[in-house]
C-alpha cells in the first residue's frame, strides 16, 4: 500500500467527485491519505473528512495567511486557541502546513518595512506552531518557499533551537513533555502519544542542499511531490539522490502539482504512485521497494 502524506482534500475542486477520488485512490493501493489544513476554515472543513477510514489530518496555518487584511499578533493568539481545539479532534496526527514563505511577497506592492513586519508575523506564527507540535508530540509538516535562500536560512536557524543535538527542546525530550498535555485533555479525543523520534517532514521538498542536509541531521523526513517528475527538476533529482531511502515519504500536494503523466490535470491521491515510480528510477530500486519503505516511513513519522 501507499500513503499520500500531503493532500488538500477539502479543496473545492474535489467536491463534485470526492467519492470517486477516494475510490480511485483505493484501486491504486493508496490506502491512507493525510489531508492538510492551511487556515482556520480548512482546518474546520477537514474535521468531517476523517469519517472515512483512510483519511487522517494535519492542522495548522500556512505562512501566506499573514497577507490577509488586518492580520496581526492578536489574530495569531486567537488562531492558536482555535488550534488547540483542532488538535483535540480525532485522527489529528500532525501540525501544518506551516513554515516561512517569502515567495508570496513577490509581485506585491510592499515597502521593505512592511515586508519586515510580515516576515516577523510569519516567524511568530511558525514558532507558535513548532511549540504546539513539540508540546503535543506531533510531527510538523513544513512549507518553505523563497526565490533565494533567506527563508531556508531562517527556518533552519529556528528549527535548530528546538531540534538540534544542542537544543533543550530536542526531539528526544518529547516523551517528557507528553504527560502534561494528556492530563488536561479530560480523556477526550486527545491524540495518543506515539513514541516520537521524528520531528517532522519537509513537505514538497525544495531549497538548497545544505538546508535539506541540516534538516536530515535533526531527524526530519523529506517528502517528494509530483514536481520531482518534471523535466526541469534537476535540483530535486539531486536532493532525491542525497536523501537516504529510510527518510523518504511521498505526497501529491493535490489538487496542485500533478506528476507526469497527469501534468495539467487536477492532482489526486491515486497519482502518488507516479511520484513513487519517479523515485524508483532515481534511486535505482524497484517500485515495490519504494512502496514498502515510504509507507513504513510515513507510519513512523505520523504514528499511524
Ligand atoms: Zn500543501
Amino acid at each position: 500500500m501507499y500513503i499520500d502524506t500531503h493532500c488538500h482534500l477539502d479543496w473545492d475542486s474535489y467536491q463534485e467527485d470526492f467519492i470517486q477520488v477516494m475510490e480511485r485512490a483505493k484501486l491504486a493501493k493508496v490506502e491512507r491519505v493525510i489531508t492538510i489544513g492551511v487556515d482556520e476554515q480548512s482546518n474546520i472543513k477537514t474535521r468531517a473528512l476523517t469519517k472515512y477510514d483512510s483519511i487522517y489530518r494535519c492542522v495548522g496555518y500556512h505562512p501566506d495567511i499573514v497577507l490577509k487584511d488586518g492580520f496581526n499578533l492578536d489574530e495569531i493568539n486567537r488562531l492558536m486557541i482555535a488550534l488547540k481545539d483542532e488538535i483535540a479532534q480525532p485522527k489529528t496526527i500532525g501540525i501544518g502546513e506551516c513554515g516561512l514563505d517569502y515567495y508570496c511577497f513577490e509581485g506585491q506592492d510592499l515597502s521593505d518595512d512592511r515586508k519586515g513586519e510580515l516576515k516577523e508575523l510569519q516567524m511568530e506564527l511558525f514558532e507558535r506552531q513548532i511549540l504546539a507540535a513539540v508540546q503535543n508530540g506531533l510531527p510538523l509538516s513544513l512549507h518553505v518557499r523563497d526565490t533565494g535562500e533567506s527563508a531556508y536560512e531562517d527556518v533552519a536557524e529556528k528549527l535548530s533551537e528546538y531540534f538540534s543535538e544542542e537544543s533543550d527542546y530536542s526531539a528526544r525530550s518529547f516523551e517528557i513533555l507528553l504527560p502534561d498535555l494528556t492530563a488536561d485533555s479530560e480523556g477526550s479525543a486527545k491524540q495518543v502519544a506515539h513514541e516520537k523520534s521524528v520531528p517532522g517532514v519537509l513537505h514538497c521538498v525544495s531549497g538548497p542542499k545544505w538546508y535539506v542536509q541540516h534538516c536530515l541531521d535533526m531527524g526530519f523526513m523529506v517528502s517528494f511531490a509530483g514536481n520531482v517528475s518534471y523535466k526541469n527538476a534537476q535540483d530535486l533529482v539531486e536532493i532525491a539522490d542525497m536523501v537516504p531511502l529510510d527518510r523518504i515519504v511521498i505526497e501529491t500536494d493535490g489538487p496542485f502539482l500533478s506528476p507526469v503523466p497527469y501534468r495539467g490535470k487536477r492532482n489526486e491521491p491515486a497519482y502518488v504512485v507516479a511520484v513513487a515510480e519517479t523515485l524508483a528510477g532515481i534511486k535505482k530500486v524497484s517500485l515495490s521497494e519504494i512502496e514498502e519503505v515510504t509507507t513504513l516511513n510515513a507510519k513512523g513519522l505520523f504514528g499511524i
